[in-house]
């Protein structure tokens, strides 16, 4: 079976899954787990439009039969998880072409299961994203506007709340066809400074595709 769980899907399950161990530590009533499970089920198989027998198999939620047992459901969910596919440093280049002295991210990504791979350049103050949108690497170039904001603020991209320096407010500088706004616009939006864990959160990618076509003026 190959691997067909996108990363962003895992991390839904997973929130699901953490949210059925929840039901089981503080319900007793075995009727209302098993609803919980079932409808646990349901969302996780609306996750994907068709599914093989075996994969169907591997996420169905009968073998958990009690909280400890979610870890390994998790595990043996994870081994056919994927994310986006290695991006080399000459992509990343001919991507930000326009950037002076572009510093290139940590490109270790042999193992690392990424929905975007998110960077920052300190000497520039800017977060830079690449991601794989319909097999083409498409990313954004963001100036930090600010990082000390006191109050809790939500990441756009995995939608948690964070506060102080967790995350910033951005604006990309944005592709225009219009000439009248001399060939670019800016937008803002407040996204996690740790790419890593917001990897590890995102469970949807609708949010990160629509800044990005914004961005990028892609109808
Ligand atoms: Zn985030």
């Amino acid at each position: 079976m190959k691997a067909f769980i996108k990363k962003h899907q895992y991390n839904y399950i997973k929130r699901c899954l953490n949210d059925l161990s929840n039901t089981y530590k503080t319900c007793s009533d075995s009727n209302v787990i098993d609803a919980f499970k079932s409808y646990t089920q349901d969302k996780i198989f609306n996750l994907f439009p068709s599914l093989s027998e075996e994969e169907r198999e591997l996420l169905i939620l009968d073998k958990i039969n009690d909280p400890s047992d979610i870890n390994n459901y998790l595990t043996s969910l994870d081994k056919y998880a994927y994310g986006m596919p290695v991006i080399t440093s000459t992509q990343i280049s001919k991507l930000f072409k326009k950037e002076k002295k572009l510093k290139l991210p940590d490109l270790n990504q042999e193992n690392s299961k990424n929905v975007y791979l998110g960077w920052i350049d300190k000497a520039s103050n800017k977060l830079f994203v690449a991601y794989n949108m319909d097999d083409k690497i498409i990313g954004m170039a963001c100036r930090i506007t600010s990082t000390d904001s006191k109050k809790a603020n939500i990441c756009s991209l995995c939608n948690c709340i964070h506060v102080e320096n967790e995350v910033a407010f951005v604006s990309p500088i944005c592709k225009t066809s219009n000439a009248a706004e001399g060939g670019y616009k800016s937008i803002g939006f407040t996204i996690c400074l740790d790419s890593d864990k917001c990897n590890d959160r995102i469970e949807s990618v609708e949010k990160l595709e629509d800044i990005l076509k914004e961005v990028n003026n892609i109808k």
